[in-house]
């Protein structure tokens, strides 16, 4: 007989956590599970899968040396010998065996597995126990006490708010550091025409026995999935999580504001931290993650800029879409204001990378073998290429969980579904990431080894983002005339010759239904 059952989620690896709160190893027992339901609800990278069993196992050999008792669950390479292929069907099994008063868990980070932890007690008469999650600043409560009477919950103001309330980088009551709350019109630096030169990369950790076991499993038991273990380097621990985020505070940081939002071919991660896997494993909280860069900044290892750029996306941006997920869920995983054809999925190159724009082809090189792309990357070449040829948002969401490996439900789903692909009407961003091959000229040197035209929006060498950035504005011109802040754009469209604008309707159509190969 046991007390607490204590699930430990795979995203969910800290000792620190509320679910340990008043662990008594004499009966209570913690419970952790590999399943095949997690590993394939969407078409999982082989890379992100490794990402997140790997430090699972690691975890698991944390609790044991901590001195407790976890019924851990492992996938085997062999689909036939698994114990159970849900998550709730394995939980059901360990209810027989342990007979606990109580299952406790930490909030999951996925409504879908939240329903199903609940369906499962429900079914089995076993009172759940969730409780909240204080790695991150602001609670659900908290949350829905600012968006309360709010129409557009644009990030701004509760980013003044978590900022105020947490004292992070504040003078005074009200009084950021600096004088500014905002110093982004600072950080949209482009790289010199000589490129980035030489930028410090992250640590590289060779993978362990455990990791390459991992390795071993998920190339033979997924080998359908995309993408290949081979060449993981991510942190598995929390130990190894701390060396990279000293490593990026120290060496990369300082320019991180600068250079956000920049792309250069052949490169890697830049002097973004993608620390993004880490903490929302919970092997960094964000709260330490804030406390070092904002260090940083007082000691003069990197200018105010960078440092709130960065709190910024923490503080303000992680927290803000995580409140809006559970906020709005499950209503808004439904949303699709574009009206977008439900059966209109990915391209092709979105799994393989098999492109001629070069900018999608460099920014899948990096994520096939990286599981990872950086966020203006994410948004304003992939995402906007998904936004631009009508792809579903959802179907959108639903790549993006499985190709990043830091992809988490609620942090997927608003980065996804609202800001990258307006599918929310614009509760999250007051109008839509929406630009033309110029835009990724001017961030980056893609267009320079490109077979198209980034100012062309017709003929056979016109830049494909071009064609479908006027086609996309002409298509929902009647929605996007009523945003005040389209109304330029808008008025672009409806300067544009007749027969242009049909060459560019005819050529759009094309790309989009893939009778021309870009
Ligand atoms: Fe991308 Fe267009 Fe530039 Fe080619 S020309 S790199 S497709 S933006």
């Amino acid at each position: 007989m046991t007390r607490n059952l204590v699930l430990i989620l795979g995203d969910q690896l800290s000792l620190q956590s509320s679910a340990w709160d008043g662990f008594d190893a004499e009966i209570d027992r913690v419970w952790m599970a590999e399943n095949d339901e997690e590993a394939t609800h969407v078409w999982s990278h082989q890379y992100r899968l490794v990402a997140f069993f790997s430090p699972m196992r690691h975890f698991r050999d944390a609790v044991v040396k901590a001195g407790f008792t976890i019924d851990y669950h492992e996938l085997t390479d062999n689909p036939r010998k698994a114990k159970g292929c849900s998550f709730s069907s394995i939980l059901s099994a360990s209810i027989t065996e342990h007979l606990p008063e109580k299952i406790v868990v930490l909030q999951p980070g996925d409504y879908r597995v939240q329903e199903s932890l609940v369906a499962c007690c429900r079914d089995r008469g076993v009172p759940l126990e969730i409780r909240e999650d204080r790695d991150f600043y602001c609670t659900s409560q908290r949350f829905a006490e600012w968006a309360k009477g709010r129409k557009s919950m644009v990030l701004e103001s509760f980013y003044h708010v978590m900022r105020a309330e947490h004292d992070v980088l504040m003078e005074r009551k009200n009084e950021p550091v600096g004088g500014q709350w905002n110093f982004d019109k600072d950080n949209r630096k482009k790289f010199p025409k000589s490129g980035p030169g030489d930028v410090p990369s992250p640590p590289k950790f060779e993978p362990d026995t455990i990791t390459r076991e991992v390795m071993r499993m998920v190339a033979k038991r997924f080998a359908k999935h995309p993408g290949s273990p081979e060449g993981f380097d991510l942190p598995v621990t929390r130990e190894q999580a701390v060396i990279y985020l000293n490593d990026f505070v120290h060496y990369r940081l300082a320019k991180f504001g600068d250079y956000q939002d920049a792309m250069w071919e052949g490169t890697r991660f830049l002097y973004h931290s993608r620390l993004s896997n880490a903490m929302n494993l919970h092997l960094l909280s964000a709260k330490e993650v804030v406390e070092a860069v904002v260090n940083a900044y007082f000691a003069g290892l990197a200018p105010l800029g960078a440092v709130e750029g960065f709190v910024r996306q923490v503080i303000g941006w992680r927290e803000y879409v995580r409140g809006i997920y559970w906020h709005h869920m499950p209503e808004y995983q439904t949303r699709n204001s574009l009206d977008c054809n439900i059966d209109e999925d990915v391209p092709s190159f979105f799994w393989d990378g098999k492109t001629e724009m070069a900018c999608v082809r460099d920014s899948m090189r990096l994520l096939i073998n990286t599981s990872y792309a950086h966020h203006i990357q994410r948004l304003m070449v992939l995402g906007l290429y998904s936004q631009l040829s009508g792809v579903h948002p959802y179907a959108f969401h639903n790549w993006h969980m499985a190709m990043y490996a830091d992809a988490i439900d609620w942090v997927s789903l608003p980065n996804t579904l609202g800001m990258s692909q307006h599918g929310d009407a614009g509760l999250m961003a007051t109008k839509p990431y929406c630009a033309s091959g110029n835009y990724i000229d001017g961030m980056s040197n893609y267009c320079g080894k490109c077979k198209y035209k980034p100012r062309q929006a017709t003929g056979d060498d016109a830049c494909p983002f071009t064609t479908m950035y006027w086609d996309f504005l002409d298509r929902h011109q009647a929605t996007f005339k009523k945003n005040t802040r389209m109304l330029l754009q808008i008025k672009n469209v409806e300067r544009k010759d007749s027969a242009e604008m049909e060459a560019i309707r005819i050529r759009a159509k094309k790309i989009r239904d893939g009778k021309i190969k870009v």
